[in-house]
């Protein structure tokens, strides 16, 4: 994985490098990448990546839940200093904040309900799709790939796979990281038709330029240790 350019600094702008504590947006609800538990607290390989992070940053770690609605915002209103929430690097979504990573590539794949006939993400023409706010998923079929689904909106891939299992939707189509931890034992399937590079960036507020560099650093690390 080949790190990008943090881009430009922004002036006059507070560092995340000056805080003893990070709060940093996961998300609560993804099997194996950030899941709050009843106790309240967070596991997952994204909540793991955090923090690995904050301890190279010598900062303490406190989560906040942070669904894909909210990432944009939460960084722009500084409710949290970093963002590590199955975020994929896009154009649109740098004009707003800053990318540290990526720190993982994941590719869009799509889950159906087992005995489905659909192969492919093109099947889903006429097909009820769920449409997670905040995401980008969706628009890489509707809008990217320009195929016809009946888009069904949801506030997050756990209500995606539960409208799924109960029939109330008949695809959800994300990065196969997601969709591998909610269909393990289920009554589902992935229909193993990759079809995007998802890279995964760590968000950070807008020109926050040397935090950015020093996760990037810590990214570095990580994948050396
Ligand atoms: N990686 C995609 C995105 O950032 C889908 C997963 C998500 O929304 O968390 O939009």
């Amino acid at each position: 994985v080949l790190l990008a350019a943090c881009g430009i600094p922004a002036a006059g702008s507070s560092s995340i490098l000056d805080k003893a504590t990070l709060v940093v947006g996961v998300k609560p609800d993804q099997p194996g990448l950030g899941l709050r538990g009843a106790d309240g607290t967070y596991q997952g390989f994204d909540v793991d990546v955090a923090k690995y992070i904050a301890r190279k940053l010598g900062a303490g770690v406190t989560f906040r839940s942070t669904p894909s609605s909210v990432r944009d915002k939460a960084l722009q209103e500084g409710t949290v200093d970093l963002v590590v929430a199955t975020y994929s690097i896009t154009q649109e979504r740098k004009t707003k904040i800053t990318f540290a990573g990526p720190y993982y590539v994941a590719h869009q794949d799509t889950a159906v309900r087992a005995g489905d006939p659909v192969t492919d993400v093109r099947d889903l023409a006429g097909r009820r799709l769920c449409q997670v706010t905040g995401s980008n998923s969706w628009r890489r079929v509707v809008e990217e790939k320009k195929i016809a689904a009946d888009l069904v909106p949801s506030d997050s891939y756990s209500d995606c796979f539960t409208k799924l299992t109960a029939g109330a939707v008949d695809a959800v189509s994300t990065d196969d990281l997601i969709l591998a931890g909610f269909t393990q034992g289920g009554p589902l399937k992935i229909v193993n038709a990759p079809f995007t590079d998802e890279k995964y960036g760590i968000g950070l507020r807008k020109g926050e330029l040397d935090g950015c560099e020093a996760v990037n650093r810590a990214i570095t690390e990580m994948y050396q240790d």
